[in-house]
């Protein structure tokens, strides 16, 4: 008997509080990395999708407004217990779709949920300030904050659960109504998301999810009614977004791409710290912004760093990242990995060593799965392109360097400024390492610096732009607007009514 052809789900946008089909009749194939199957089709929404979904969250702003921040944060509460409840399925998701491993999902789905927890403190967060008489006898100034409208976000494949967190609970909870655009990649955790903020009930158009690519972004960053604009994915994107969307007078925060460096100074205690740099290089097959790309081993600790990174990493087991046991899965799709191997052959082309390569790893069980090996090239220069780009795979280059004050200097020079990490036993080091380091995550022996929900995830030179940034009291502020109040009360110039009482 033959069995029937399934075809793969479409998927959905949400919009007005219900579940509907893009208007566009383009789609995509969204399949898994481990295993080229593909699972769902996701529309390319147009700008009719676009309109459809400003003016629901446009119509819903000013009764949103007007609840207050106390009810705006109890519909919060509700949904973070659901995911907190769902959190398995929604890791499961994340690696199916995405590639990275199971326990590096929980990791992901942790951080979004704490980013709803910290925006449920909206009501302090969100608070003003004042002075009786602080412009003048009997004259009181103010300044209290209010929502923007309706606010958007376009957010990258590597989070795909996290980084939509970075923005909508803040932009709700201040008030603001909101649109969510996924990467068109890895779509599916966003669908079971927005299943739970269904089940709690928002009143309609507060938060609205639409699918698409670059047809979506271009019709969100030219709609008239969206006031601010939160992006992250690559520099170039970012770039192109920010100036778009700013030259039509939005708020904009644009977080792009890093090239994050590791400075080993000769005294650090390399078997301690090992573990942390191995997951910082290639923990997600190297795919976080808070990837460490570049080792700068200072002096001695060249040969030793080579010796026991390579070590390590040839011993890293790559697979399915559902699978117990597994180290590293897939990068996240067939042209990445393409562009990953090519990037590798051509740091050797410019004279890279090459330590480690991973170009041509097989995973038996997984054969059309999109793998790349953990690769280490040493004797990187400054001038290598190996060097300079954001590769965003399993790819560490050794560059290194003779005192941390070369290393210093190369990092300032670079283009990004997302993170930089130094290992050291050395207070005086760590402490001029950070006085100098012109990036915005600083990791003294910590790998991966991410800063959590309540302090802002940081960003400097091609790494963001903008000025405030996702996360914590940074987001508060870029989505809300001051408002100063000046208000003087009685003719005489004194707001104090005199007589009453007597
Ligand atoms: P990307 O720039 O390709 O895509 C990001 C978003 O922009 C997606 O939603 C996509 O649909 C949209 N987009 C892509 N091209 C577009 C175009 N030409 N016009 C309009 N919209 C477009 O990025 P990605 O590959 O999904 O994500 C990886 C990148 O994100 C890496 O560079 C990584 O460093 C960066 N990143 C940065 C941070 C940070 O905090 N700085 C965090 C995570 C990821």
């Amino acid at each position: 008997m033959v069995s029937p052809i399934t075809q793969p789900p479409v998927l959905r946008n949400y919009i007005g509080g219900s579940w509907c089909r893009a208007d566009a009749s383009d789609t995509l194939e969204v399949r898994n990395p481990a295993t080229d199957e593909v699972l769902a089709l996701v529309p390319l929404s147009n700008a009719r999708d676009i309109e459809a979904a400003v003016a629901s969250a446009a119509t819903a702003f000013p009764g949103w407004r007007a609840t207050p921040p106390q009810e705006r944060v109890r519909y919060l509460f509700k949904l973070r217990v659901l995911l907190d409840e769902q959190r398995e399925e929604l890791a499961r998701l994340i690696t199916t779709d995405m590639g990275k491993t199971l326990d590096d999902a929980r990791g992901e789905v942790q951080r979004g949920l704490e980013n709803v927890e910290t925006a449920c403190g909206i009501p302090s967060l969100m608070m003003g300030y004042g002075l009786e008489d602080g412009a003048a006898r009997g004259i009181d100034e103010e300044v209290i904050y209010q929502p923007l409208g309706v606010c958007a976000a376009i957010t990258p494949f590597n989070f795909p659960f996290m980084i939509a967190f970075w923005f909508w609970p803040y932009a709700i909870a201040c008030g603001n109504t909101f649109i969510v655009k996924p990467s068109e990649q890895d779509p599916l955790v966003q669908q079971r998301v927005f299943e739970l903020i269904d089940q709690v009930g928002f009143p309609p158009g507060v938060i609205n999810l639409v699918n698409g690519g670059k047809e979506a972004v271009n019709a969100l960053l030219d709609h008239p009614q969206i006031k601010a604009i939160s992006f992250v994915g690559s520099t170039q994107t970012a770039a192109y977004v920010y100036a778009r969307a700013a030259a039509q007078g939005k708020r904009v925060q644009a977080s792009g791409g890093a090239k994050n460096a590791i400075v080993v100074m000769p005294d650090a205690d390399l078997d301690s710290h090992l573990g942390t740099i191995m997951n910082s290089c290639f923990g997600a097959a190297g795919q976080r912004c808070l990837a460490n790309s570049l080792i700068m081993p200072v002096g001695e600790a060249h040969a030793r760093t080579r010796l026991r990174l390579s070590e390590a990493a040839a011993r890293l087991h790559l697979g399915n990242g559902l699978e117990p046991g597994v180290d590293m899965g897939p990068v996240v799709s067939a042209q990445a990995r393409e562009r990953i191997v090519a990037a590798i052959s051509q740091g050797i082309a410019e004279g890279a060593q090459l330590a480690l390569d991973g170009r041509h790893v097989s995973v038996p069980a997984y054969p059309h799965g999109y793998f790349v090996g953990p690769t280490i090239l040493d004797e990187v220069r400054p001038s290598m392109r190996v060097y300079q780009e954001e590769i965003f795979g399993p790819v560490v280059s050794i560059a290194p360097v003779a005192s941390l004050d070369e290393a210093i200097t190369l990092i300032n020079a670079g283009d990004y400024g997302n993170a930089a990490s130094i290992f050291t036993d050395s207070g005086a080091a760590a402490r001029e390492f950070r006085y100098r380091v012109e990036v915005g995550n600083v990791g003294i022996n910590i790998g991966v610096a991410a800063p959590m929900a309540y302090f802002p995830f940081s960003g400097t030179k091609r790494s963001f732009f903008g000025t405030l940034h996702p996360q914590g009291r940074d987001a508060v502020r870029f989505f809300t607007e001051s408002k100063v109040v000046i208000s003087r009360w009685g003719s005489d110039g004194s707001s104090r009514v005199s007589g009453i009482g007597r």
